[in-house]
């Protein structure tokens, strides 16, 4: 079986040799499947039944297999804000790609699988919990159609992890476009400026992802500014799609973005319930750096940082590099502003482009803070008071002036194609973070019903089966969680 495993070489082999340092996982002592996605299984063509005894080897950190690569990758980056030049995989592991048949290609990447040369203080190991959060929220993601990486499997390695206690490890099978981070373009550019060779790196390394991910830019006149507009657009995109659902990564340094696109590293993150402009809810984030509402310019921000990394491939001349660099990065606000302004109108039932919807989006802003309306619920109202079921003005506080023009918008838009577009944007469903320690705490006791059940929910969010109307449910007050931890 093991050969009829279909990973192959991974792309990051052909970067110059200080991008990566061979580190081979450590072998559980007793793994066993705690989750398997068997409908990404199929999505990346493994074979039917792909959970085996081999696959659990090689998923949970075992014998390395023909052609693995057991590689953890160097990256540098801002954490919250200050400069951390040497970071890399410290508990990660690149075994593969596959290529899906689809024609997709993806990094398989083994969370938790023993120490690697970029570990330092860290034990290189993870938490059943983080692992278990981890799939839940990206297959969460995936299923609200946002732009992800994937979780294969979660495997409990039968070792203890020391953290404030003794907890389960657990290693999760990562699937993505790719692991280049803004903050492996950091690496590259401090590398290239400690030695003498120019901007050697960043090139073969900018190369490598063109061809990853926009090959049709190799042949643009400037394909690494094209490439690097094409980032900012996939950034502003995506963050307008976690803002419209509600999400708040919690860690968004620049090593923790990637330049596929997808969301990636699920630490303290969280789909927010009560509306709070300001809402953050990571441990490890008091200062509110990584707030709801700071979450674009923080994109943008660290797409400034790319930008300076790339700054030699723009233009030989400094000053047209920075020209253009400076340009290229304000293209983030409007395509931002465009695609957040699209996506109200599909949940609010707007007629595109109207030039009466900003006010109805200021006034749904206001709204939403003023009542602290439970974020995701507000817009399903929403659909039931246009679907003609629900009297609005009995049910919503506090945003009755919301309502009044919010309802003469919805007017002017055809009826059916209104409610066909709000029934798609208004999930039904999120991870609500109660429900995510919920069915971390019983998993953790051995019972891997809740977690079971909440998965499979969301992967239909947008429809909802009578058995799990509870999910829907906002936390009551002693279930709310205020803080997750990663
Ligand atoms: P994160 O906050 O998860 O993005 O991690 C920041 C950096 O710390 C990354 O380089 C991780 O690989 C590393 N790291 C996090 N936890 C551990 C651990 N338990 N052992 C080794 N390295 C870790
Ligand atoms: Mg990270
Ligand atoms: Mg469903």
């Amino acid at each position: 079986m093991g050969a009829e495993i279909p990973f192959r070489k991974s792309f990051y082999l052909d970067l110059p040799r200080d991008f990566y340092q061979p580190a081979a996982p450590s072998p559980a002592p007793s793994p066993q499947w705690v989750a398997f996605n068997e409908g990404l299984a199929r999505e990346l063509g493994l074979p039917e039944q792909a959970d085996t005894p081999e696959l659990l080897n090689l998923l949970s950190g075992g014998a390395p297999g023909d052609g693995r690569d057991n590689i953890a990758l160097a990256y540098s980056g801002h954490q919250f804000g200050q400069w951390n030049p040497l970071m890399g995989d410290g508990r990660a592991v690149i075994v593969g790609e596959i290529a899906a048949p689809d024609g997709g290609v993806f990094d398989i990447h083994l969370k938790g699988s023993g120490p690697t040369p970029f570990a330092r203080r860290g034990d290189g190991r993870a938490t059943l919990s983080a692992m278990l959060r981890e799939y839940i929220v990206s297959e969460a993601m995936a299923g609200l159609g946002v732009p992800t990486t994937r979780s294969l499997a979660v495997a409990a390695t039968g070792a203890a992890v020391f953290r404030d206690g003794a907890r389960p490890g657990a290693v999760l099978t990562r699937v993505a476009r790719s692991h280049i981070r803004v903050g492996t373009f950091q690496y590259a550019a401090g590398r290239d400026a400690a030695g003498d060779a120019g901007p050697i790196r960043t090139r073969a390394l900018a190369d490598a992802a063109i061809q990853r991910h926009d090959p049709e830019l190799a042949r643009a006149d400037n394909p690494y500014l094209a490439f690097y507009r094409a980032i900012v657009a996939r950034q502003a995109r995506l963050i307008a799609q976690w803002m419209l659902v509600g999400f708040i990564h919690g860690v968004m340094n620049s090593d923790n973005m990637a330049v596929s696109g997808e969301t990636i590293d699920f630490g303290p993150c969280a789909f927010m319930d009560a509306f709070n402009m300001r809402q953050v809810y990571s441990s490890i984030d008091a200062a509110g750096r990584y707030a709801y509402n700071r979450q674009p310019s923080i994109a943008q921000w660290n797409l400034a940082r790319l930008a300076e990394s790339l700054l030699p491939l723009f233009d030989q001349d400094d000053a047209t590099a920075l020209r253009l660099a400076q340009e290229s990065v304000e293209t983030f606000q409007p395509i931002y502003a465009q695609a957040l302004a699209a996506g109200l109108e599909r949940k609010l039932g707007l007629p595109a482009g109207d030039p009466g919807n900003e006010e109805i989006f200021a006034a749904m802003w206001q709204a939403l803070s003023a009542s602290k309306a439970d974020f995701t619920n507000f817009f399903l109202r929403l659909t039931a008071i246009a679907e003609g079921g629900e009297d609005g003005d009995a049910a919503l506080d506090d945003t009755s002036a919301f309502l009044a023009i919010w309802r003469a918008g919805l007017e002017k838009n055809d009826r059916r194609a209104a409610l066909a577009a709000m029934r798609a944007a208004n999930p039904k469903l999120i991870a609500r973070n109660h429900r995510v320690e919920q069915a971390l705490a019983a998993a953790n006791a051995g019972d891997m019903g809740p977690f079971n059940r909440l998965c499979a929910a969301l992967k239909t969010p947008f429809a909802l089966a009578p058995d799990d109307a509870d999910l829907q449910a906002p936390p009551l007050p002693e279930e709310v969680v205020h803080e997750t931890f990663c």
